[in-house]
């Protein structure tokens, strides 16, 4: 079979491989739907370590072509939703708050990290049962392959924010990821959402998600401009986007008690600074999480439930639109530049 993904760092191309073989508990797929994301783009770049030979990928919506003889809730031809994030649900660190982590720090993210992506003509899945779900019939296949990652994580910045009702809440970075915490943190009951970024798009749309308050890191100092419109700060900061020194500048903005959460990536390199003083010299009892897109078909069930039901709309995020497997190449080329008009692009595939 044929698929798309790095040949080495830096260095794209179309690989020819074996189809998967299927495991009894486990699918194989077809993706009808594809969207690429900043993760495929940061593990081309190097991000992850030293990669050759591996399709990238990992967000989709397909047919399954083949399931496992234990495999009791999917048959050939069912149109499903793929979590980014697929765990291994016979671990033992599943069975806690998080199944990010099911065998090791982010383990989950099989898709990349321990096999083939989604950009092929056939995709392997583990334990399909548990992390595959039917596409709702009044879903759309895009609406659905935005929530898989993009909602799921920027969701997961609410939920590790603490978002409560009238709550003032600043989200760092307003790509696709940051635009979902905006919406979250509005369903969350936020009072006041102070989005940070600057591409047009994107500034309308975390308008339309239910953002108050725009600020440009590129019109002088956002921690300046934040404490001057909430006189004090935010209860929480959601970092979902920026750079190495948006974790002090989370510190800085978060008032006494509050929560600071983060879901960008940094880079294995970076060393995050802890400032003293806005950390109230150590007493500030300011609440620090950082945490992975959450999966499994539970997950992504309560994702799609929020979209059948209209409370978010996901289709928001996709700028761009391309038909025909052999996109995959383009729609990835152009994740990889980020022009400025881009949010996210999905590729349709028969
Ligand atoms: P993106 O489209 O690149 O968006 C980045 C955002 O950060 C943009 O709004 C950008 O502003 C803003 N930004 C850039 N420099 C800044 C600065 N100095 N200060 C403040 N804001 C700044 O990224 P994305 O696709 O939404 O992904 C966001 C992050 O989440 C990435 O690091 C990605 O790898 C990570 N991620 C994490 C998970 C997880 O499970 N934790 C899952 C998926 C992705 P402009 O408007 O000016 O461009
Ligand atoms: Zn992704």
């Amino acid at each position: 079979m044929k698929g798309f993904g790095m040949l080495s760092i830096n260095k794209s191309g179309w690989i020819e491989k074996e189809k998967p073989v299927c495991g009894p508990l486990d699918a194989i797929v077809h993706p009808t739907v594809l969207a690429p994301c900043s993760s495929d783009t940061h593990v081309f770049h190097g991000g992850s370590g030293e990669k050759s030979n591996l399709i990238l990928g990992h967000e989709a919506v397909g047919k399954v072509v083949e399931v496992g003889n234990m495999v009791n809730n999917f048959k050939i031809g069912d149109t499903v939703v793929i979590p980014c994030t697929t765990p291994n649900w016979l671990s033992q660190n599943v069975q806690g708050e998080y199944n990010a982590h099911d065998e090791g720090l982010m383990k989950s993210f099989k898709f990349l990290g321990s096999k083939d992506g989604t950009f092929a003509e056939y995709f392997h899945v583990n334990q399909a049962d548990a992390n595959l779900v039917l596409l709702p019939e009044n879903v759309l296949p895009e609406a659905a392959v935005m929530t898989v990652d993009m909602m799921s994580t920027g969701f997961h910045g609410v939920e590790n924010a603490n978002v409560s009702f009238g709550d003032t809440v600043v989200v760092i970075g307003i790509g696709p990821v940051g635009l979902m915490a905006v919406a979250g943190s509005k369903l969350r009951g936020a009072g006041r959402i102070i989005a940070i970024g600057t591409r047009p798009n994107c500034v309308a749309v975390a308008k339309e998600y239910g953002a108050t308050d725009i600020v440009s890191y590129k019109e002088g100092d956002i921690v300046e401009q934040v404490m001057s419109l909430t006189h004090g700060g935010a209860d929480s900061v959601i970092i979902a986007g920026g750079n190495v020194g948006s974790f002090k500048q989370a510190i800085d903005m978060t008032k006494p008690g509050g929560y600071i959460s983060n879901v960008n990536f940094f880079d294995v390199s970076d060393t995050l600074a802890m400032p003293a003083y806005s950390w109230g010299m150590g007493m500030a009892n300011k609440t620090i999480r950082g945490g992975f897109c959450p999966g499994g078909a539970l997950r992504i069930t309560k994702m799609l439930n929020m979209v059948a039901n209209n409370r978010v709309d996901t289709t928001k995020l996709i700028t761009h639109r391309f038909s025909g497997f052999e996109k995959i190449e383009d729609a990835f080329e152009i994740m990889d530049k980020k022009p400025s008009d881009l949010i996210k692009p999905v590729v349709f595939i028969d």
